[in-house]
């Protein structure tokens, strides 16, 4: 049978995985308690919260909660992420609000190239609307909607709109959000999932606690009709930043809105061109022309310049 990893329990030696059963059979949308075997830790293979698995149904050992199982193979991921361990994301909502705190660019920038290298469709929220004056959210609003990007206006508070919108989105997919601390991230998933059991605690003060005490902590998917959306409560923002790091002849590649205008490779004038700052650049002459926000290209060169100086053992720390 298979199923959808929604939660992972334990520590080291035990680990044991909430699987939800997805294929339509009567277990279909309940979850199942499974351990795993010991050939995963063996191909140091550890099974994360968004795996498809395999899972074997031991029929003779039933708790309380019905049948338990065993998982027999994690089929093949599209991305993973070690911190918060998650696999196979499918959209990640970046947050950030108009104002306390202010929005970084830098941020955004990053997690959308993030994003865009492991394949997962990013999606910005622009949050605390309430706050700003039409212009001030416009001008954010603009550069990322220029840009190419789902861009989504909300203000968690006053029910400003963009709730349905969020829902639409996240229909049949996998979701994370990442974004600052106070830009409002439980707030908007608490009241987006009001009707669901989905219960995060705003300004979680136990979220400090358990980071003090370096307790593990856990990621659940909670699942949204046909989607998921994970709870990664005491991850920080710096925690997402560690997938794969991006190759730098990739980064071009991360700025969809940027890698227009190389795509013929002859609108530079240098083969070897790293669009920072070259004579002849395809991409600067489009920044200088307005095409490309400036703030994007200067959190490209930004960003070159830290995959730029990625050693080699970094590139390889996916753990
Ligand atoms: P998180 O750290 O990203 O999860 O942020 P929280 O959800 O804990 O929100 C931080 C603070 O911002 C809380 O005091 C919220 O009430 C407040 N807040 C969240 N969303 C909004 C919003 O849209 N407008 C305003 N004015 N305040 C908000
Ligand atoms: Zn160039």
């Amino acid at each position: 049978m298979t199923g959808r990893i929604v939660k992972s329990i334990g520590g080291k030696q035990n680990t044991f995985y909430h699987v939800m059963i997805e294929q339509d059979n009567e277990y279909k949308d309940t979850v199942i308690i499974c351990g795993s075997k010991g050939v995963f830790r063996k191909k140091n293979i550890k099974p994360l919260a968004g795996d498809i698995v395999e899972i074997a149904i031991d029929y003779n050992n039933k708790d309380e909660s019905g049948v338990t199982g065993m998982i027999e193979k994690v089929a093949e991921r599209k991305n993973f992420l070690v911190r918060p361990p998650l696999a196979n994301i499918d959209i990640l909502f970046i947050v950030a609000a108009i104002k306390f705190p202010a929005p970084s660019y830098y941020f955004i920038d990053k997690m959308t190239a993030i994003a865009a290298d492991n394949e997962i469709e990013p999606i910005i929220i622009i949050n605390k609307t309430d706050l700003a004056g039409t212009d001030e959210t416009a001008d954010i609003y603009n550069i990322y909607k220029k840009a190419g990007f789902s861009v989504i206006k909300t203000s968690a508070v006053t029910n400003g709109g963009g709730f349905e919108e969020i829902k639409q989105a996240m229909e049949g997919k996998i979701c994370a959000f990442a974004g600052a601390s106070g830009v409002g991230k439980s707030t908007l998933l608490n009241k987006i999932f009001a009707d669901l059991d989905f219960n995060l605690e705003t300004n979680s003060l136990s979220e400090k606690i358990e980071r003090g005490k370096h307790t593990t902590r856990t990621v659940e998917l909670f699942k949204n009709n046909s989607g998921y959306v994970a709870d990664t409560p005491g991850f920080s923002v710096l925690d997402f930043e560690k997938f794969n790091y991006i190759l730098k002849d990739n980064l071009v590649f991360a700025f969809p809105d940027m890698s227009l205008y190389v795509e013929d490779n002859y609108s530079c004038k240098y083969a070897k061109c790293t669009h920072t700052k070259e004579d002849g650049c395809g991409i600067l002459e489009a920044v200088g022309k307005g095409k490309i926000a400036k703030t994007r290209h200067e959190s490209y060169v930004r960003l070159y310049d830290e995959v730029r100086n990625q050693k080699e053992w970094e590139l390889k720390d996916k753990e």
